[in-house]
């Protein structure tokens, strides 16, 4: 019995997971909360075909040596008593031949990841592993909804400018303020709203969901990724199946972090 395939469901792919060993070369603060970093090093066969996707950073305490761990059945495995902090960031842009990638850091300030990217300069370490896999969203729907705070902008910002010319797609981004607004060039057909914080800690508002809930959808199918604070991502999924009529299999909600919850991520 032949089963029907989807030609929306979105495709997974695994990738051989490669550790690397990279040095900072550029800081820019492209807001003044969001410090992005050039890394340079190996970046041969690096691959990342989702805007989705995460590599791992690690973090070592201060004064000892980053140790590249190896790839064990459970994943990166370290001598004892040396493994790091482990935190998930989006390669916002790379190029192999070259030998760099860019990573986007908010920062947040509290937190081993957060206090790295405060307090490197040029010429410090960094070792990151991935991307494991990805998960790629077929251009096939009608229409894209991309939500999130400012922890999403490197994955939301990518897949903006990464949708083909004339893609519809709407964007709900929360920030601070009006200087943490970044813009985007891109040939997708985009409506960005912005939100602003004004103050308010991150994490504490229904701003996304009320900018969400206000929206007027295009007609269509779409596809949401949802990706911010646990709370608000389950917020903002359970609006979009409960009421606006999205269908469960094309709704991501990624939790990147959790309010008051060091190192949480959670998936939906
Ligand atoms: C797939 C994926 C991709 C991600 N991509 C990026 C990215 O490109 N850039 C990026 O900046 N983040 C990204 N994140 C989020 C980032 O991994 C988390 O914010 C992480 O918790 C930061 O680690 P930390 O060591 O700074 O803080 P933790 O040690 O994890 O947390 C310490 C405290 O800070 C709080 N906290 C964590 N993050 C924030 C925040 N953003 N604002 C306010 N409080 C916070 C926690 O609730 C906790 O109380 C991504 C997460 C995932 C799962």
């Amino acid at each position: 019995m032949s089963e029907t395939v989807d030609p929306r469901a979105p495709q997974r792919i695994r990738h051989d997971t490669r550790m690397r060993l990279l040095t900072v070369t550029a800081i820019t603060d492209i807001t003044p909360l969001m410090r992005r970093f050039r890394l340079e090093g190996d970046l041969d066969g690096f691959v990342s075909p989702s805007h989705a996707d995460h590599i791992k950073a690690f973090f070592f305490p201060a004064g000892t040596t980053p140790l590249l761990p190896v790839i064990g059945p459970k994943g990166a495995e370290f001598p004892p008593g040396t493994r790091p902090e482990m935190r998930d960031y989006t390669p916002r842009y790379w190029d192999n031949a070259a030998g760099w990638i860019e990573l986007d850091f908010v920062l947040h300030g509290d937190g081993p990841a957060a206090g790295w990217a405060a307090q490197a300069t040029i010429g410090s370490s960094l070792a990151i592993g991935g991307p494991r896999g990805s998960v790629v969203v077929p251009m096939a729907y009608d229409w894209y909804l991309l939500a999130g705070d400012e922890t999403a902008l490197p994955a939301i910002g990518r897949r903006i400018e990464e949708l083909p010319p004339g893609a519809k797609v709407l964007a709900v981004i929360e920030v601070e303020n009006a200087a943490e607004e970044q813009s985007f060039k891109t040939p997708a057909d985009l409506i960005l709203t912005y939100v602003h914080r004004n103050g308010a800690p991150a994490g504490t508002t229904s701003l996304i969901l009320d900018a969400v809930a206000r929206a007027e959808f295009p007609a269509g199918v779409a596809y949401a990724y949802i990706a911010g604070e646990v709370s608000m991502a389950k917020s903002v999924r359970a609006h979009l199946t409960g009421q606006r009529g999205f269908n469960v299999e094309y709704v991501k909600a990624a939790g990147y972090w959790r309010l008051g919850v060091a190192d949480a991520k959670e998936d939906h």
